[in-house]
């Protein structure tokens, strides 16, 4: 059965919800795309826009482009406190739970960008209690609320 279905989201236009219970560890979905060599990647315009949202480093070789309609799992939005994390074993990429998910949740996994000079144009709005504003790496996380308390 099908664990997931696409609903209005709270974080950002539309996400994926949970269809029902799911323990953590579960596979959700499998997050699809087209696998390109890292050059290609390196090489194509399509990639040049600062943050590759949809785009999973696989191995040395191997990206994962999952910029297609047919990749449900790219509904998925970013949290700072999410419940499920994006993991590649060879050239397949699946969503996968970190905690138990209820029925109705919605499913969020860390998008892991960089902390770079533009990180203010990637808002974050997940509304969850550690929430540092901007879509950023947990690693990263403490430089951003350094600035906020400089600013204090
Ligand atoms: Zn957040």
């Amino acid at each position: 059965m099908k664990s997931y279905e696409i609903k209005r989201s709270k974080i950002d236009n539309l996400g994926l919800c949970a269809s029902r219970n799911i323990k953590k560890g579960e596979k959700i979905i499998e997050y699809k795309g087209k696998v390109i060599t890292r050059r290609e990647a390196e090489e194509n315009p399509k990639y040049d826009n600062g943050k590759a949202i949809y785009l999973f480093n696989l191995n040395k070789r191997y990206d994962l482009d999952g910029d297609f309609k047919f990749n449900t799992a790219r509904l998925i939005n970013h949290s700072c406190d999410p419940n499920c994390e994006v993991t590649g074993t060879g050239l397949k990429v699946w969503v996968h739970a970190i905690k138990n998910i209820k029925k109705g949740e919605e499913f969020s996994y860390d998008y892991g960008f960089s902390f770079d000079e533009d990180f203010k144009n990637y808002p974050c709005r997940c509304g969850s209690k550690n929430c540092c504003g901007y879509i950023v790496r947990e690693g990263s996380r403490w430089r951003i609320r350094r600035k906020r308390k400089k600013k204090d």
